[in-house]
Order: C-alpha cells, then sequence, then structure tokens
C-alpha cells in the first residue's frame, strides 16, 4: 500500500490546483479522478467546452448579423455544428491533457478510479484494478452534477442537461431553457446565435438572480433584441413530456393559469448539487449539511480533522475559480502557512455577450443592510471603443461608501466585462476609493474606460464623457 502526505478526491479545478500546490509545498500527493480524463465538469462539460462553443456560434451570429455593416460580405454562410463540436472537443482534449502534464511536472500520483473512504486515512480505488492507499489528509473535491425538481427529469434525449447541450447533433429549431441563470443563458446564447428559437422559462422576475438586479434586466433586453429570446418570467414548470421528436412543457403563470410551452429540445438548467454518491462519506465518519453538500468549518475542514473539502462539493459559489483558491488555501492551511480568501471578492461571471461580470456588494445587498452608498454608471454608448467594433450595449456601474469612497461593489454589463472585472477586484483586495480609479490612467481607446468613468461618477459626478 502507497503512503501519502495527502490524497486528493476529483481533478477537477479545486482538485488538481490542490494536488500542484500541496505538491510545490513539498507533500507526497496523490490525485484520484474516476474518469480516465482530468480537469473535472470544468474543462470536459463546464467552463472550458461551453466557451468553445460561445466563441465559434459568436464568431457565425457576427459573420452574419454585422459583417455587413464593417463592410465584409460574405456568401453562402452556414453552420457545420458537427466541425463546430469537433473543435470544442479538440480544445477540451488539449486542455485535458495539460492538467496530465501539470500532474508529472509536479510528481503528483494519479489514479484514475472511483476513490471511497476505508476510514478517515485509507481510500480504496476501484478503476480498471482495485488499490488502496493511505493519506495522513485528504482534499474531497468531488465536485456536483445537474439537479432538476420532480416532473422535469432530464431523458438525456430530447430533455436534455448542459452536458448533452454540449453535444447536440443539431441545431434545434425551439430550444426551452428552464431556468434563467448563467448556463441557461449562456448555452441558449450558443443555439440562438446558430439559428434556434430560445424561450427561456424562469421562476423568478428577473433573469441572473444572484447578481445585481440592473444586470439582469439589461441581460434580457439585449437578448430580445439582438437573438430574439423569448422570456416566460414568473412561470414555473409542472412538467415537462418527451414527444418523440418534441417537448412539451406544462407550466403555470404569475396568476396560476395553465401554459402549455412546445419546442423540439428542453435543457433543464435549474442548479447543480453536491456529488459524493460512493465516496463513503460514512466510512471515514465526515457530515453532510441538509442541502448534502460536505459540512466544512472556515478552515474548509470538515469534523473529521484530517479530512478536508473545496469547490461545488462545499457551501458557496459554484464557479471554478472559487474552487481553485479553496485548493491553494487548504493546500496551504496544511502546510502551517496562513492563507485568506475573501468570498466577498470573487467574481462573478456571465460569458453571454454582452458579457456581464460583478465583485461585491450589489445595490439590493447594500440597501438592505442599510449601507450608505454613492452610484456612478457610465453607458458603453458613450465609449468611443465600444462604438468603434458596434459593442454599445451595456455599462458599468460602480458603488461606493457614501462616506469614504470605498469601493463596495462593481457591476458590468458589456464587450469584454469577463476580462474588466479583473480591475475592479484588484482596486477592492486594496481597498481603493472610486477616486483611485478615476486618477489611474487608462488606455485610450479601451473598455476599461467606461469603468474609469463609472467611478469617476460614483465619486463625484465628474465623469468626462457623459
Ligand atoms: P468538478 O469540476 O465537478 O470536479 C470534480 C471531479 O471529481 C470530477 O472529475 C469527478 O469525476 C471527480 N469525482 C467525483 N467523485 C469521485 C470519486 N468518488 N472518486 C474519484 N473522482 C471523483 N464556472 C466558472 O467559474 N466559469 C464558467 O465559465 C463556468 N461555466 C460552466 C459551464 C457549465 C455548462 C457548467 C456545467 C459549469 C460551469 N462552471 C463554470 C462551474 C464549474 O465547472 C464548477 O464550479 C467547477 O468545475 C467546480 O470544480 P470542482 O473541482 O469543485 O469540481
Amino acid at each position: 500500500m502507497s503512503n501519502y502526505d495527502v490524497a486528493v478526491i476529483g481533478s477537477g479545478p479545486g482538485g488538481y490546483v490542490a494536488a500542484i500546490r500541496c505538491a510545490q509545498l513539498g507533500m507526497k500527493t496523490a490525485l484520484i479522478e474516476k474518469y480516465n480524463t482530468m480537469g473535472g465538469t470544468c474543462l470536459n462539460v463546464g467552463c472550458i467546452p461551453s466557451k468553445a462553443l460561445l466563441d465559434s456560434s459568436e464568431h457565425f451570429h457576427n459573420a452574419k448579423e454585422h459583417f455587413g455593416e464593417h463592410g465584409i460580405g460574405l456568401k453562402d454562410l452556414k453552420v457545420d455544428l458537427a466541425q463546430m463540436i469537433n473543435r470544442k472537443n479538440g480544445v477540451v482534449e488539449q486542455t485535458t491533457e495539460g492538467i496530465k502534464f501539470l500532474m508529472k511536472k509536479n510528481k503528483v500520483d494519479v489514479y484514475h478510479g472511483m476513490g471511497s473512504f476505508v476510514n478517515a486515512t485509507t481510500i480504496m480505488i476501484k478503476g480498471e484494478k482495485e488499490e488502496t492507499i493511505s493519506a495522513a489528509k485528504t482534499i474531497i473535491a468531488t465536485g456536483s452534477k445537474p439537479s432538476f425538481f420532480p416532473g422535469m427529469e432530464p431523458d438525456k434525449d430530447r430533455i436534455i442537461t448542459s452536458t448533452e447541450a454540449l453535444n447536440l447533433k443539431e441545431v434545434p429549431k425551439e430550444l426551452v431553457v428552464i431556468g434563467g441563470g448563467v448556463i441557461g443563458l449562456e448555452l441558449g446564447s450558443v443555439y440562438a446565435r446558430l439559428g434556434s428559437k430560445v424561450k427561456v422559462v424562469e421562476f423568478m422576475s428577473g433573469l441572473i438572480p444572484t447578481m445585481d438586479k440592473a444586470l439582469g434586466k439589461e441581460l434580457q433586453k439585449v437578448l430580445k433584441k439582438e437573438l430574439g429570446f423569448e422570456f416566460y418570467m414568473n412561470h414555473q414548470v409542472q412538467k415537462v413530456t418527451n414527444k418523440g421528436k418534441s417537448v412539451e412543457l406544462d407550466v403555470k403563470d404569475k396568476k396560476g393559469n395553465d401554459v402549455k410551452i412546445t419546442g423540439d429540445y428542453c435543457l433543464v438548467s435549474v442548479g447543480r448539487k453536491p456529488y459524493t454518491e460512493g465516496l463513503g462519506l460514512d466510512k471515514a465518519g465526515v457530515k453532510t449539511d441538509d442541502r448534502g453538500r460536505v459540512d466544512v468549518n472556515d478552515h474548509l475542514q470538515t469534523n473529521v480533522p484530517n479530512i478536508y473539502a473545496i469547490g461545488d462539493v462545499v457551501k458557496g459559489a459554484m464557479l471554478a475559480h472559487k474552487a481553485e483558491e479553496e485548493g491553494v488555501f487548504v493546500a496551504e492551511s496544511m502546510a502551517g502557512q496562513k492563507p485568506h480568501i475573501d468570498y466577498n471578492l470573487v467574481p462573478g461571471v456571465v460569458y453571454t455577450w454582452p458579457e456581464v461580470a460583478a465583485v461585491g456588494k450589489t445595490e439590493e445587498e447594500l440597501k438592505e443592510a442599510k449601507v450608505e452608498y454613492k452610484s456612478g454608471v457610465f453607458p458603453f454608448k458613450a465609449s468611443g471603443r465600444a462604438r468603434a467594433s458596434m459593442d454599445t450595449d451595456g455599462f458599468v456601474k460602480v458603488l461606493a461608501d457614501k462616506a469614504t469612497d470605498e469601493i463596495l461593489g462593481v457591476h458590468m454589463i458589456g464587450p469584454r466585462a469577463a476580462d474588466m472585472i479583473a480591475e475592479a477586484v484588484v482596486a477592492m483586495e486594496y481597498r481603493a476609493s472610486a477616486e483611485d480609479i478615476g486618477r489611474f490612467c487608462h488606455a485610450h481607446p479601451t473598455f476599461t474606460e467606461a469603468l474609469k468613468e463609472a467611478a469617476l461618477d460614483a465619486t463625484e459626478k465628474r465623469a468626462i464623457h457623459i
């Protein structure tokens, strides 16, 4: 039996990053992954493949809708979905192979097979062969899987999850998306750009409900205008039926009236749930909470002191970069360091076009907490860079403390918001004021000037270009 300082179960962005950091810090490390490929949800059926398809579909959409205005004529434009999916698979393969290389480079022993606790320091791995290893410490990083409500059970044929949506054989004529959250809107955008009529059914009154309300409102407007999305807000799905070549949804509207919505596929994207099946948590004595998540304290330590848990399988936002931060945090804690994660400064991003990105407190949260704040807004239609690229939808909003001017939240919807939010994160990590950002020199013409202008608007209502 091989003995390790640390065993990491799950090779997603939480697990593989934790394994690398443990190895960097001198620990003898094993990484256990039940599938043959590494990288977890993020690399195989999440962040990376969805972004690959978002990019391809955006190229098609731009070529079809906007190239003419740029003076570029194209004839016989068509979508080759099989090639698009092939390219996406190639990107996934390259990326997952990269993880293999990183494991070798860092001398992490990789085991492929289902890991399950025999006790708190012994793990059985059932793959092609059965092996048992011992580990002084273990990090659980087993992630999550799609969840659904009764009546909308995916059959992976017509009633699908994000995993099947990343591998469709045809562009749906009509795609019904249950859930107006990040995954539904991103994958809905992919197919709307390729020609599908997308119908979003959402129980709540706004899209991307955990983000600042103004972002969801603007995104809804743009997706309707640009991609012809149809929205059924305040509608509750009762039942989804596979009718062979189509799907039918029984839905109740806000007033309780029965509504039928049809399409040829239905994407169920109502959230994800922690995945701990077959892990043998009971054998190790590890407790879960009332939502099935592995229960951890502020040090991401379970009730069994030598076992830690990170990423989607524990509380908090289900985001790859949050999982990565937690992987580093646990490795460094184990090595006796004093790492820190400020969960308020974990940015959230939606890779629609325009992109949506945010960090810190929303206006709704500040109001609820009775914090006195100032707000500055700058619309992209006033940005020269945005006009040059015809990306004038959206805005940047900066929220700052009324008395101290400290930035409390930054919310943006617009071109390259996903990349631009990093500036706001850095500023907030250093507890910058809105005036600080207003005084930093931003290259011209760039989209980032919109953040500077919104900061100027927040600090003293002295934006230059509005
Ligand atoms: P996972 O990535 O889920 O990895 C867990 C791994 O553990 C898996 O490989 C699994 O096979 C393995 N495993 C489970 N049980 C065992 C066991 N008993 N033994 C051995 N191995 C086991 N997040 C973002 O930040 N940005 C995005 O753009 C983004 N886009 C997304 C798009 C889609 C369509 C989806 C579905 C998700 C997206 N996410 C995105 C979320 C992101 O993928 C997750 O937050 C992230 O993957 C969580 O990482 P993790 O390491 O906790 O778990």
